[in-house]
């Protein structure tokens, strides 16, 4: 029997695949397009001919395809699903909550021990100490394959037996991202328009970074142990600097929509008596009994 069977082998599959393979396990793997395989040929790897032959072949199944819907496809095939049964089933296709539940449960009902895990790396950062799993499910499978997960990322973050816990905490880490890079491209648009070089600002934020996060981190800590009510920068002062972003975008030309976004939230803020407030506050008007 060999180590692990992988399910995927486009650019993160491969990557797992070839992470886990130079760490000398024995590895099976299946691709819907076998061609895609070849990158692997001089590392020992077998192929299967199908996916429940791949399943069949290992106690550690992971499983990398585009999408739940492309995953469910392949998993379900009546061949596929038997094969997994007693086995572990580690799922690395980026989920939602929602299909990280729907998958668990579906593993459950089948005797299948379910990990769900979500790569915070890119291809390139696997097998690196770049590279970070989230995983949450059965502990037994965690357990089981831990070893391997290891190979792809020495930082495995296991977040407890609820299956959406680490797509819940993806979900919160991107969205983290994409409003800093989106502030930034609104920053990037403001600069361009009065011809100030991007390296400026660029020098300049990196400058500004670890202040900025310290006073996140601090926001962070009031919402959760409270405290909201001392600011150094209050959500009123957060508010009047959206709003010279704004007049600035409309006066050159640029499109204002990111800065009025962000003058929207901060005026529902000071409407519901938070203008005093740290701009942490702000969490108040995203709850369900906003
Ligand atoms: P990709 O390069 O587009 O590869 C997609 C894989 O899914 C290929 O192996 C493809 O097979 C397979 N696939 C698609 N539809 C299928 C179907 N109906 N039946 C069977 N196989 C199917 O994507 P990727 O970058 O490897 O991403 C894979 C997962 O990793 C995604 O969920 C992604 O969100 C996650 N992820 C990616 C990154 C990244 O930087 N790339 C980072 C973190 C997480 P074929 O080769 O036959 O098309």
């Amino acid at each position: 029997m060999a180590d692990i069977s992988f399910i995927g082998l486009g650019n993160m599959g491969l990557a797992l695949a070839k992470a886990a393979a130079t760490a000398g396990m024995d590895i099976v793997v299946w691709n819907r397009t076998p061609d895609k395989a070849r990158p692997l040929q001089d590392l020992g790897v077998i192929f299967a001919a199908d996916p429940a032959e791949a399943i069949l072949a290992s106690p550690v199944i992971v499983v990398c395809v585009y999408n739940y819907d492309a995953a469910h496809e392949v998993l379900t095939q009546e061949d596929c699903a038997s094969a997994l049964e007693g086995r572990v089933l580690v799922h690395l296709t980026t989920a939602t909550p929602r299909t990280a539940r729907a998958m668990y449960d579906w593993a459950r009902r089948r005797g299948i021990s379910y990990l769900d895990g979500e790569i915070i790396a890119y291809p390139s950062d696997i097998g690196s100490d770049a590279a970070r799993i989230l995983v949450a499910g059965d502990e037994k499978a965690l357990e089981t394959s831990a070893p391997t997960l290891r190979a792809f990322a020495p930082e495995i973050e296991y977040l407890g037996t609820d299956p959406t816990a680490a797509s819940v905490l993806n979900l919160a880490i991107l969205s983290a991202t994409l409003g800093r890079t989106i502030g930034t491209l609104n920053a990037a648009a403001i600069c361009e328009a009065a011809n100030i070089p991007l390296e400026t600002f660029y020098k300049n934020i990196a400058r500004d970074a670890e202040q900025d996060s310290d006073a996140l981190v601090e926001s962070l800590r009031k919402i959760a142990n409270g405290g909201l009510e001392t600011a150094e920068a209050s959500v009123e002062v957060w508010a009047g600097i959206s709003d010279s972003m704004t007049e600035f975008t409309r006066d050159t030309g640029y499109s204002p929509e990111i800065s009025e976004f962000m003058c929207g939230l901060l005026d529902k803020a000071i409407k519901n008596g938070f203008g005093n407030y740290d701009v942490g506050a702000l969490v108040n008007i995203l709850r369900p009994d906003r």
